[in-house]
C-alpha cells in the first residue's frame, strides 16, 4: 500500500501522511513548519490551517 502524500500549499513540499491521520486532523509541514488541516483523505488533501490567533477578547 502507497502511503497518501499531499503537497504543501506554502512550499510545495511533499508529505506523507501518517497511516492514522483523521481528516480535520492538524499536521505541520516538516519543511516550512506551517499548520495544515487535513480537509480530505479521500483523495489526500490540506489546506492551510486558519491562524489560530490570540484572542484579542472583543
Ligand atoms: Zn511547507
Amino acid at each position: 500500500m502507497s502511503q497518501p502524500v499531499v503537497t504543501c500549499p506554502e512550499c510545495a513540499a511533499e508529505i506523507e501522511l501518517a497511516p492514522d491521520t483523521e481528516q480535520n486532523e492538524i499536521i505541520i509541514c516538516p519543511d516550512c513548519g506551517v499548520d495544515l488541516e487535513v480537509v480530505s483523505l479521500d483523495p489526500p488533501a490540506v489546506e492551510l490551517a486558519p491562524m489560530e490567533d490570540e484572542d484579542w477578547g472583543e
